[in-house]
Protein backbone atom coordinates (compact mmCIF):
# COMPACT_ATOMS: atom_id res chain seq x y z
CA UNK A 1 0.00 0.00 0.00
CA UNK A 2 1.63 3.26 -1.16
CA UNK A 3 0.84 6.78 0.84
CA UNK A 4 0.71 10.24 -0.70
CA UNK A 5 0.95 12.41 2.36
CA UNK A 6 0.56 15.75 0.95
CA UNK A 7 -3.06 16.36 -1.22
CA UNK A 8 -5.00 19.31 -0.98
CA UNK A 9 -9.60 19.01 -1.88
CA UNK A 10 -10.34 22.27 -0.49
CA UNK A 11 -12.97 24.79 -2.83
CA UNK A 12 -12.80 27.64 -4.35
CA UNK A 13 -15.82 28.63 -1.82
CA UNK A 14 -13.15 27.79 0.80
CA UNK A 15 -10.32 30.09 -0.25
CA UNK A 16 -10.51 34.41 0.12
CA UNK A 17 -10.53 36.54 -2.97
CA UNK A 18 -6.75 37.98 -2.57
CA UNK A 19 -5.62 34.02 -2.06
CA UNK A 20 -4.13 34.20 -5.78
CA UNK A 21 -2.27 37.10 -7.52
CA UNK A 22 -4.40 39.25 -10.53
CA UNK A 23 -7.46 38.66 -8.35
CA UNK A 24 -7.55 34.83 -10.37
CA UNK A 25 -9.40 33.31 -8.24
CA UNK A 26 -12.56 35.68 -8.05
CA UNK A 27 -12.66 36.55 -11.69
CA UNK A 28 -12.44 33.08 -13.37
CA UNK A 29 -14.78 32.46 -11.19
CA UNK A 30 -17.67 33.57 -13.59
CA UNK A 31 -18.26 32.43 -16.99
CA UNK A 32 -18.23 35.87 -18.83
CA UNK A 33 -14.99 36.86 -16.48
CA UNK A 34 -13.28 33.71 -17.74
CA UNK A 35 -13.97 34.53 -20.81
CA UNK A 36 -12.44 38.69 -20.90
CA UNK A 37 -10.05 37.59 -18.65
CA UNK A 38 -8.08 35.08 -20.96
CA UNK A 39 -8.53 36.92 -23.66
CA UNK A 40 -7.02 39.76 -21.66
CA UNK A 41 -3.86 37.45 -20.84
CA UNK A 42 -3.31 36.03 -23.62
CA UNK A 43 -2.65 39.56 -24.81
CA UNK A 44 -0.96 41.12 -22.00
CA UNK A 45 0.73 37.81 -21.03
CA UNK A 46 1.79 38.21 -17.88
CA UNK A 47 2.93 34.36 -17.53
CA UNK A 48 5.47 33.50 -19.62
CA UNK A 49 3.69 31.29 -21.98
CA UNK A 50 0.42 29.88 -22.95
CA UNK A 51 1.40 26.68 -20.98
CA UNK A 52 1.66 28.09 -17.86
CA UNK A 53 -1.73 29.74 -18.44
CA UNK A 54 -3.56 26.99 -19.29
CA UNK A 55 -1.75 25.57 -16.00
CA UNK A 56 -3.73 27.95 -13.89
CA UNK A 57 -6.85 27.95 -15.81
CA UNK A 58 -6.99 23.86 -14.95
CA UNK A 59 -5.88 24.40 -10.99
CA UNK A 60 -9.05 27.26 -10.86
CA UNK A 61 -11.31 24.71 -12.78
CA UNK A 62 -10.37 22.10 -9.91
CA UNK A 63 -11.37 24.13 -7.09
CA UNK A 64 -14.48 24.93 -8.17
CA UNK A 65 -15.62 20.91 -8.90
CA UNK A 66 -18.94 20.14 -7.04
CA UNK A 67 -17.24 18.61 -4.40
CA UNK A 68 -14.23 18.04 -2.18
CA UNK A 69 -14.84 14.24 -3.13
CA UNK A 70 -14.43 15.02 -6.74
CA UNK A 71 -11.22 16.81 -6.37
CA UNK A 72 -9.64 13.96 -4.76
CA UNK A 73 -11.68 11.22 -7.14
CA UNK A 74 -9.11 13.20 -9.92
CA UNK A 75 -5.95 12.68 -8.24
CA UNK A 76 -6.69 9.11 -7.17
CA UNK A 77 -7.05 7.90 -10.72
CA UNK A 78 -3.26 8.50 -11.43
CA UNK A 79 -2.10 5.68 -8.42
CA UNK A 80 -2.83 2.36 -7.20
CA UNK A 81 -6.24 1.80 -6.10
CA UNK A 82 -4.99 1.01 -2.54
CA UNK A 83 -2.84 4.36 -1.97
CA UNK A 84 -4.29 6.43 0.81
CA UNK A 85 -3.58 10.20 0.93
CA UNK A 86 -3.44 12.77 3.49
CA UNK A 87 -6.10 15.50 2.87
CA UNK A 88 -4.90 18.78 4.07
CA UNK A 89 -7.55 21.08 4.43
CA UNK A 90 -6.89 25.00 4.94
CA UNK A 91 -8.09 27.45 7.29
CA UNK A 92 -7.83 31.00 5.24
CA UNK A 93 -9.98 33.17 7.39
CA UNK A 94 -7.38 35.35 9.22
CA UNK A 95 -4.41 35.42 6.43
CA UNK A 96 -5.91 39.10 5.52
CA UNK A 97 -7.27 38.04 1.83
CA UNK A 98 -11.09 38.87 2.56
CA UNK A 99 -13.98 37.00 3.50
CA UNK A 100 -13.73 33.18 2.80
CA UNK A 101 -17.10 32.24 1.75
CA UNK A 102 -18.18 29.00 3.65
CA UNK A 103 -17.28 28.34 7.28
CA UNK A 104 -14.25 26.46 8.18
CA UNK A 105 -16.25 24.02 10.21
CA UNK A 106 -18.08 23.13 6.85
CA UNK A 107 -14.92 22.28 5.08
CA UNK A 108 -13.97 19.88 7.89
CA UNK A 109 -17.37 18.12 7.51
CA UNK A 110 -17.28 17.82 3.96
CA UNK A 111 -13.90 16.23 4.46
CA UNK A 112 -15.00 14.20 7.65
CA UNK A 113 -17.71 12.71 5.82
CA UNK A 114 -15.37 11.78 2.51
CA UNK A 115 -12.80 9.96 4.83
CA UNK A 116 -15.72 7.92 6.15
CA UNK A 117 -16.84 6.85 2.82
CA UNK A 118 -13.15 6.61 1.30
CA UNK A 119 -11.33 4.58 4.01
CA UNK A 120 -8.18 5.46 1.57
CA UNK A 121 -8.67 9.40 2.97
CA UNK A 122 -6.49 10.35 6.26
CA UNK A 123 -7.73 13.72 7.34
CA UNK A 124 -5.40 16.28 9.01
CA UNK A 125 -6.99 19.07 10.88
CA UNK A 126 -5.35 22.72 9.73
CA UNK A 127 -4.90 24.81 13.29
CA UNK A 128 -4.41 28.46 12.93
CA UNK A 129 -4.11 29.76 16.61
CA UNK A 130 -6.13 33.27 15.38
CA UNK A 131 -9.40 31.03 15.47
CA UNK A 132 -11.04 31.93 18.59
CA UNK A 133 -11.77 28.15 19.44
CA UNK A 134 -8.93 26.33 17.24
CA UNK A 135 -8.05 24.35 20.39
CA UNK A 136 -12.01 23.03 20.48
CA UNK A 137 -12.20 22.20 16.99
CA UNK A 138 -9.13 19.97 16.97
CA UNK A 139 -10.05 18.36 19.64
CA UNK A 140 -13.61 17.93 18.03
CA UNK A 141 -12.23 16.32 15.00
CA UNK A 142 -9.84 14.38 16.35
CA UNK A 143 -12.11 12.76 18.73
CA UNK A 144 -15.41 12.49 17.15
CA UNK A 145 -14.20 12.17 13.18
CA UNK A 146 -11.10 10.45 13.74
CA UNK A 147 -8.85 13.04 12.08
CA UNK A 148 -5.29 11.51 12.47
CA UNK A 149 -2.97 14.78 12.22
CA UNK A 150 -2.43 18.42 12.06
CA UNK A 151 -1.53 20.77 9.19
CA UNK A 152 0.51 24.20 10.26
CA UNK A 153 0.79 26.91 7.91
CA UNK A 154 3.08 29.68 9.12
CA UNK A 155 3.57 32.26 6.08
CA UNK A 156 -0.15 32.62 7.36
CA UNK A 157 1.14 34.71 9.75
CA UNK A 158 1.73 32.62 13.00
CA UNK A 159 5.49 31.34 14.19
CA UNK A 160 5.07 27.35 14.18
CA UNK A 161 5.96 28.15 18.58
CA UNK A 162 3.15 30.26 18.77
CA UNK A 163 2.31 30.12 22.58
CA UNK A 164 -0.94 28.91 21.97
CA UNK A 165 -0.15 26.00 19.73
CA UNK A 166 1.20 24.38 22.73
CA UNK A 167 -1.66 22.45 23.95
CA UNK A 168 -2.22 21.19 20.32
CA UNK A 169 1.35 19.77 19.82
CA UNK A 170 1.15 18.55 23.73
CA UNK A 171 -1.79 15.97 22.66
CA UNK A 172 -0.40 15.59 19.15
CA UNK A 173 2.86 14.04 21.10
CA UNK A 174 0.97 12.18 23.54
CA UNK A 175 -1.53 10.34 21.17
CA UNK A 176 1.45 9.90 18.05
CA UNK A 177 -0.64 12.02 15.94
CA UNK A 178 1.88 13.89 13.11
CA UNK A 179 1.99 17.45 12.46
CA UNK A 180 3.22 18.65 8.46
CA UNK A 181 3.78 22.09 8.46
CA UNK A 182 4.69 24.17 5.09
CA UNK A 183 8.13 24.85 5.16
CA UNK A 184 9.13 26.70 1.62
CA UNK A 185 10.01 30.59 1.30
CA UNK A 186 8.45 33.43 -1.20
CA UNK A 187 5.11 31.51 -2.27
CA UNK A 188 2.03 33.09 -3.08
CA UNK A 189 0.17 31.95 -0.30
CA UNK A 190 0.85 34.22 2.74
CA UNK A 191 -0.32 36.94 4.89
CA UNK A 192 -2.14 39.40 2.19
CA UNK A 193 -2.92 42.47 5.02
CA UNK A 194 -0.66 45.71 5.75
CA UNK A 195 2.97 45.81 6.05
CA UNK A 196 2.80 47.23 9.25
CA UNK A 197 0.29 44.05 9.98
CA UNK A 198 3.02 41.56 9.17
CA UNK A 199 5.57 43.72 11.32
CA UNK A 200 3.28 43.64 14.51
CA UNK A 201 2.77 39.97 13.60
CA UNK A 202 6.54 39.32 13.10
CA UNK A 203 7.67 40.97 16.04
CA UNK A 204 6.26 38.18 18.35
CA UNK A 205 9.50 36.10 17.29
CA UNK A 206 11.56 34.66 19.56
CA UNK A 207 14.37 34.06 17.51
CA UNK A 208 17.70 35.78 17.96
CA UNK A 209 18.31 36.05 14.87
CA UNK A 210 17.65 40.02 13.78
CA UNK A 211 14.06 40.51 11.67
CA UNK A 212 13.85 41.61 8.70
CA UNK A 213 10.97 44.47 8.39
CA UNK A 214 11.33 46.65 6.17
CA UNK A 215 12.28 47.47 2.40
CA UNK A 216 11.24 43.54 1.85
CA UNK A 217 7.92 42.59 -0.34
CA UNK A 218 5.72 40.94 2.00
CA UNK A 219 5.93 37.59 0.33
CA UNK A 220 9.77 38.26 1.74
CA UNK A 221 8.35 39.43 5.08
CA UNK A 222 6.02 36.13 5.36
CA UNK A 223 8.76 33.80 4.49
CA UNK A 224 10.72 34.06 7.85
CA UNK A 225 7.30 32.46 9.70
CA UNK A 226 8.21 29.77 8.31
CA UNK A 227 11.83 29.16 8.81
CA UNK A 228 13.01 25.82 9.50
CA UNK A 229 15.07 26.97 12.27
CA UNK A 230 12.07 27.72 14.07
CA UNK A 231 11.20 24.27 14.71
CA UNK A 232 13.58 24.02 17.04
CA UNK A 233 11.70 25.49 20.03
CA UNK A 234 8.76 23.22 19.24
CA UNK A 235 11.32 19.59 18.41
CA UNK A 236 13.35 20.57 21.66
CA UNK A 237 10.00 20.90 24.13
CA UNK A 238 8.27 17.75 22.66
CA UNK A 239 11.07 15.46 21.48
CA UNK A 240 8.22 12.50 20.95
CA UNK A 241 6.43 15.12 18.18
CA UNK A 242 6.55 13.59 14.36
CA UNK A 243 7.13 16.90 12.35
CA UNK A 244 6.99 16.68 8.66
CA UNK A 245 8.55 20.33 6.90
CA UNK A 246 6.54 19.77 3.77
CA UNK A 247 8.68 20.47 0.62
CA UNK A 248 12.26 19.75 1.79
CA UNK A 249 13.36 23.23 1.68
CA UNK A 250 11.42 24.26 -1.80
CA UNK A 251 12.05 24.64 -5.45
CA UNK A 252 13.63 28.02 -4.51
CA UNK A 253 16.49 26.37 -2.41
CA UNK A 254 16.97 23.22 -4.66
CA UNK A 255 17.87 25.55 -7.74
CA UNK A 256 20.07 27.42 -5.42
CA UNK A 257 21.80 24.36 -4.36
CA UNK A 258 22.41 23.60 -7.98
CA UNK A 259 24.27 26.82 -9.04
CA UNK A 260 26.04 27.16 -5.77
CA UNK A 261 26.18 23.92 -3.03
CA UNK A 262 28.22 25.44 -0.82
CA UNK A 263 25.97 28.73 0.21
CA UNK A 264 24.72 29.34 3.53
CA UNK A 265 21.64 29.44 4.68
CA UNK A 266 19.61 27.42 2.11
CA UNK A 267 16.74 26.25 3.96
CA UNK A 268 17.34 22.96 1.88
CA UNK A 269 20.78 22.17 3.92
CA UNK A 270 19.20 23.24 7.34
CA UNK A 271 16.44 20.53 6.89
CA UNK A 272 18.74 18.35 5.99
CA UNK A 273 20.86 18.91 8.87
CA UNK A 274 17.93 19.17 11.39
CA UNK A 275 17.19 15.53 10.18
CA UNK A 276 20.33 14.00 11.97
CA UNK A 277 19.49 16.15 14.94
CA UNK A 278 15.98 15.00 15.63
CA UNK A 279 14.74 11.75 15.31
CA UNK A 280 11.31 12.76 14.65
CA UNK A 281 11.72 15.20 11.58
CA UNK A 282 10.72 14.86 8.55
CA UNK A 283 10.61 16.44 5.68
CA UNK A 284 8.48 15.59 2.05
CA UNK A 285 9.42 16.31 -1.71
CA UNK A 286 5.56 17.83 -2.84
CA UNK A 287 5.78 20.71 -5.09
CA UNK A 288 9.40 20.95 -4.98
CA UNK A 289 9.94 17.62 -7.15
CA UNK A 290 7.78 18.46 -10.26
CA UNK A 291 10.85 19.94 -10.92
CA UNK A 292 12.58 16.22 -13.32
CA UNK A 293 16.10 17.86 -13.03
CA UNK A 294 15.77 17.62 -9.35
CA UNK A 295 15.25 14.03 -9.83
CA UNK A 296 18.93 12.78 -9.90
CA UNK A 297 19.66 15.04 -6.59
CA UNK A 298 16.97 13.32 -4.73
CA UNK A 299 18.20 9.68 -5.84
CA UNK A 300 21.72 10.36 -4.47
CA UNK A 301 20.35 11.91 -1.20
CA UNK A 302 18.24 8.76 -0.32
CA UNK A 303 21.34 6.79 -0.44
CA UNK A 304 22.22 8.47 2.95
CA UNK A 305 20.11 6.02 5.40
CA UNK A 306 19.56 8.67 7.60
CA UNK A 307 17.97 10.45 4.58
CA UNK A 308 16.05 7.57 3.27
CA UNK A 309 13.94 7.09 6.28
CA UNK A 310 12.70 10.63 6.46
CA UNK A 311 11.81 11.42 3.31
CA UNK A 312 8.03 11.22 2.46
CA UNK A 313 6.12 11.25 -0.86
CA UNK A 314 3.95 13.80 -1.43
CA UNK A 315 2.80 15.72 -4.44
CA UNK A 316 0.79 18.69 -3.20
CA UNK A 317 -2.24 17.90 -5.53
CA UNK A 318 -3.65 20.39 -7.17
CA UNK A 319 -1.67 22.85 -5.98
CA UNK A 320 1.23 21.54 -8.44
CA UNK A 321 -1.50 21.73 -11.60
CA UNK A 322 -0.16 25.37 -11.55
CA UNK A 323 3.24 23.46 -12.70
CA UNK A 324 2.79 19.89 -13.57
CA UNK A 325 0.42 17.37 -14.04
CA UNK A 326 -0.14 14.65 -10.90
CA UNK A 327 1.68 12.11 -13.43
CA UNK A 328 5.12 13.58 -12.89
CA UNK A 329 5.21 12.52 -9.45
CA UNK A 330 2.50 9.41 -9.65
CA UNK A 331 4.42 8.00 -12.46
CA UNK A 332 7.47 9.32 -13.74
CA UNK A 333 9.19 10.03 -10.41
CA UNK A 334 8.48 6.17 -9.11
CA UNK A 335 9.58 4.81 -12.15
CA UNK A 336 13.37 7.09 -11.87
CA UNK A 337 13.87 6.30 -8.22
CA UNK A 338 12.91 2.40 -8.61
CA UNK A 339 11.20 0.51 -6.42
CA UNK A 340 13.29 0.20 -3.62
CA UNK A 341 13.70 3.69 -2.85
CA UNK A 342 10.00 4.68 -4.05
CA UNK A 343 8.91 2.10 -1.07
CA UNK A 344 11.00 3.64 1.49
CA UNK A 345 9.35 7.25 0.69
CA UNK A 346 5.92 6.36 -0.38
CA UNK A 347 5.03 2.79 2.15
CA UNK A 348 7.54 2.32 5.11
CA UNK A 349 8.44 6.04 6.02
CA UNK A 350 4.71 7.18 6.02
CA UNK A 351 3.40 4.24 8.04
CA UNK A 352 6.17 5.18 10.72
CA UNK A 353 5.26 8.96 10.36
CA UNK A 354 1.38 8.73 10.44
CA UNK A 355 1.05 5.28 13.20
CA UNK A 356 -0.80 6.79 15.78
CA UNK A 357 0.36 5.69 19.51
CA UNK A 358 -2.07 5.79 21.61
CA UNK A 359 -5.58 4.32 20.47
ZN1 LIG B 1 0.39 21.95 0.06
Amino acid sequence: MFYNVHIHTFKDEDVPRRFLPLGLVRILATKPGFRIVSKLLNNLNPFSDKDTFDRYVKFVKTGKKATQETIFLDCAQYYPKETRFVVLPMDMAYMGAGEVPRPYTKQLDELAAMARKHSRVIPFIHVDPRRDDYFELFQKYVDQHDFKGVKIYPPLGYFPYDDRLMPVYEVCEKKGLPVLAHCSPYNTVHYKGSKEEIQRLLLKSKSDKPLELYDRSKKEMCAQFTHPENWRLVLNRFPGLKVCLAHFGSEYYWDKFMTNPNAQNNWFYIIKDMIKEYDNLYTDISFTLHNQEFFSTLKVLLSDVTIKDRVLFGSDYYMVQTRTTERRFAIDLRAYLGEKYFDAIAKTNPERFLHNTSL
